[in-house]
């Protein structure tokens, strides 16, 4: 994503998310101005925090992220680059589901099985999660996503998987690089106007757990959710990391 060429101007709000505020774009009703916010939330709001220059980390983790799944060959929402915590995106129509990917057991699936966290598995497993935050985002089998009419079909489903492992492939290469395990991740995709799936929302240590390759330290929202300390530093850490493996 380059510098911006096209001058846009950001609209009325339209909706405040836990992590962002979305507004309309002036004169283009496919686009949306989307804006990083500063506060952390956990355990679906129940838990608050924030820290200072939180939305611009998460969205320049985000921004390299997203360049080099882009480069990767796996569309992305974003247009241009709007400030060092807003982009303008593509408004897509959203899949009501929260695919997660797993590497490495830990977190709600580790405990669901009372399996210890750190357990690698031989292939990664990807999970559905039906988007409702009144229902606090259940799991959802690939059956119960048709029934509710989160998908279509088991065809959708398994394009969805394909994808969800696909930027799997693509962040675990950079993470390598960065000295970081991709221990697991959520993404949220939508379709644009021809039906094609694109990756929205974010990718950042809000979304993901990364963990230090040597010493197993944990480098992501689990330090806030776990009252761990050190958020802001670890959310640094992995940034400084990242734009290391940019250079050469
Ligand atoms: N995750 C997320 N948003 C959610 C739920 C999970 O970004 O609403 C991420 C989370 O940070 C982790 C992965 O998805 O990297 C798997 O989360 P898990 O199901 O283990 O839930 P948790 O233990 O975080 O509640």
């Amino acid at each position: 994503m380059s510098q911006p060429q096209v001058i846009y101007e950001k609209g009325e709000l339209l909706y405040e998310g836990k992590a962002k505020r979305l507004y309309k774009v002036v004169g283009h009703d496919d686009l949306i101005w989307q804006e990083f916010k500063d506060s952390l939330t956990a355990f679906n709001a129940q838990k608050k925090g924030s820290f200072e220059d939180k939305g611009a980390i998460n969205r320049e983790i985000c921004g390299i992220l997203y360049t080099s799944l882009e480069k990767a060959g796996v569309p992305t929402h974003r247009v241009a680059l709007q400030s060092v915590n807003a982009e303008v995106t593509r408004r897509l129509s959203m899949v009501k589901l929260e695919l997660v990917v797993r590497n490495v057991l830990a977190g709600s699936t580790a405990k669901k099985f009372a399996i210890e966290e750190g357990r690698a598995l031989s292939r990664p497993l990807v999970e559905f999660y039906y988007k409702d935050d009144a229902l606090a985002d259940p799991f959802v089998s690939d059956d119960q996503a048709i029934m509710i009419g989160a998908a279509q079909s088991q065809v959708e489903l398994n394009e969805l998987k394909q994808f969800a492992l696909r930027v799997n492939e693509v962040l675990c290469a950079v993470m390598v690089r960065a000295g970081l395990r991709l221990i697991d991740f959520k993404i949220e995709v939508g379709r644009d106007s021809q039906g094609r799936l694109v990756l929205g929302d974010e990718i950042s240590p809000d979304t993901c757990r990364l963990w230090d390759e040597k010493s197993g330290e944990k480098l992501d929202k689990d330090r806030f959710r776990r009252d761990l300390g050190g958020v802001r530093e670890a959310y640094m850490d992995v940034l400084q990391r990242l734009k290391q493996t940019q250079v050469g």
